[in-house]
């Protein structure tokens, strides 16, 4: 299963492929959480990130090409994949689908997490403020300035990815405003799968 996740930043794409993971046994692959491992590594690659990344604004797509193209080669992800964050550009998906073609490869579903502006910013402050309260850092980039650019960002460049996906027949939407446990169920829906029956119910079967 290959799925790709879209939507804005708090939207829940993480959450949701964590979920994801558990349940189809492949890894989800995050771009912010590749590029934040390779800044605190202080990579090459990391080094180069750091600024772009604080400022809320986009890594080059060679970077991240490079990156999601090391990635999904490695064994973990011979199965399949969710990725979280990627592509975030036209110019990525397009990138993407010629890697996975070339392997003979197609994404099974894009699904999109339609969340309105009010809700992300609150979201996004609430995971500042659990974040403080678990006593760990809060990233570089969850500060007004930088979730105001990584917004603009999404506008301008990430939603036209979107329309891109659509035009391929590919693209679910769906609204990720609901609770959480709603949105996996019809997530799972939009991927064809039954949910899983609780074991309460299962004994009484
Ligand atoms: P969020 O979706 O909460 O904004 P992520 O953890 O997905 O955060 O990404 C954090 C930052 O990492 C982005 O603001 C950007 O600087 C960089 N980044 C992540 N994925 C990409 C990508 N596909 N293309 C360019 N930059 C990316």
């Amino acid at each position: 299963m290959k799925i790709v996740f879209l939507g804005p930043p708090g939207a829940g794409k993480g959450t949701q492929s964590e979920r994801l993971t558990s349940r189809f046994g492949i890894p989800q692959l995050s771009t912010g959480d590749m590029l934040r491992a390779a800044v605190k590594a202080e990579t090459a690659i990391g080094l180069k990130a750091k600024e772009v990344m604080a400022a809320g604004q986009l890594v080059s797509d060679d970077i991240v090409v490079g990156i999601v193209a090391d990635r999904i080669g490695e064994p973990d992800a011979a199965k399949g994949f969710i990725l979280d964050g990627f592509p975030r550009t036209v110019a990525q998906a397009e990138a993407l689908d010629a890697m996975l073609t070339g392997k003979g490869l197609a994404l099974d579903a894009v699904l999109e997490l339609v969340v309105d502006e009010g809700a992300l910013l609150d979201r996004i402050h609430k995971r500042v403020a659990e974040t403080i309260a678990a006593g760990k850092p809060v990233r570089a980039d969850d500060n007004a300035d930088a979730v105001a650019t990584r917004l603009a960002a999404y506008r301008q460049q990430t939603a036209p990815v979107s329309g891109y996906y659509a035009s391929h027949g590919v693209l679910q939407r769906l609204d990720g405003m609901r609770p959480v446990d709603e949105v996996t169920a019809s997530i799972l829906a939009a991927l064809g799968e039954a949910p899983r029956q609780r074991s309460s119910q299962a004994a009484n079967v």
